[in-house]
């Protein structure tokens, strides 16, 4: 049997709580760490993170039981208790790690953390993890970042600018215009060709409408 809960780390780790007389009924019994986005069983009303159950489930076959032995797992609400309980927790950024000292209540920890500035963010040139506040420092810097030519609009790496002169640009923006030169000439040729067959079917008309008013006369 697999156990994907355990390998995924808790996202809430107990080590996160600052007050040490830490409520033991606030932890999830499958990632054992604080409960996040508890949902409950409906029999023993045992409370587990909702992803933790969602790979719970994953690993079962109908009926699927409930982590703590009960015979089918019905999912109702979290009680009440546990998100009280939850709510009185103050826990550290999930970003202490990168120099984040800030501690904050339960349910605030999700919206600070999306803007922390010490959150990791990928370098699009690079693919290294910056901190968020250095980032653009970092962007603004990096060889690997890709620049875009506001003249030619073409990109290259930050390392190349300087094989990107007037000359190469110049040569590009021609390379450009010869393209939307040979495009423009292709459909106007069509537009002529099109023309060029109305008139040959509008001649033959007034051509065969002519033959007509002899033979009348
Ligand atoms: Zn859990
Ligand atoms: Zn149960
Ligand atoms: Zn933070
Ligand atoms: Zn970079
Ligand atoms: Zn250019």
């Amino acid at each position: 049997m697999s156990t994907s809960f355990i390998r995924d780390r808790p996202y809430l780790a107990k080590e996160r709580a600052s007050d040490i007389a830490m409520p033991r009924l606030v932890i999830c019994p499958l990632c054992h760490g604080f409960l996040w986005r508890p949902i409950a069983c409906t029999t023993c009303e045992t409370p587990f993170c909702k992803s933790c159950i969602k790979n719970w489930k994953a690993e079962k076959t109908e009926p699927i039981p409930c982590p703590e032995n009960c015979l089918e797992f019905i999912e109702r609400k979290c009680p009440a208790g546990y998100l009280y309980a939850l709510s009185e927790l103050k826990l550290t950024c999930l970003n202490k790690n990168n120099g984040c000292n800030e501690t904050l209540p339960y349910n605030s920890l999700e919206t600070h953390e999306e803007s922390c500035s010490y959150r990791l963010k990928t370098c699009p040139g690079c693919r290294t993890e910056i901190i968020k506040m250095k980032f653009d420092e970092h962007c603004g810097q990096c060889p690997l970042f890709l620049l875009t030519c506001s003249e030619c609009n073409t990109s290259y790496q930050r390392q190349y600018e300087g094989e990107h002169d007037v000359t190469v640009c110049l040569r590009i923006q021609l390379r450009q215009l010869q393209d939307n030169h040979t495009k423009h000439q292709q459909e106007a040729n069509e537009r002529i060709t099109c023309l060029e067959d109305q008139i040959r079917s509008l001649w033959q008309l007034v051509e065969s409408s002519k033959n007509v008013q002899v033979d009348t006369q």
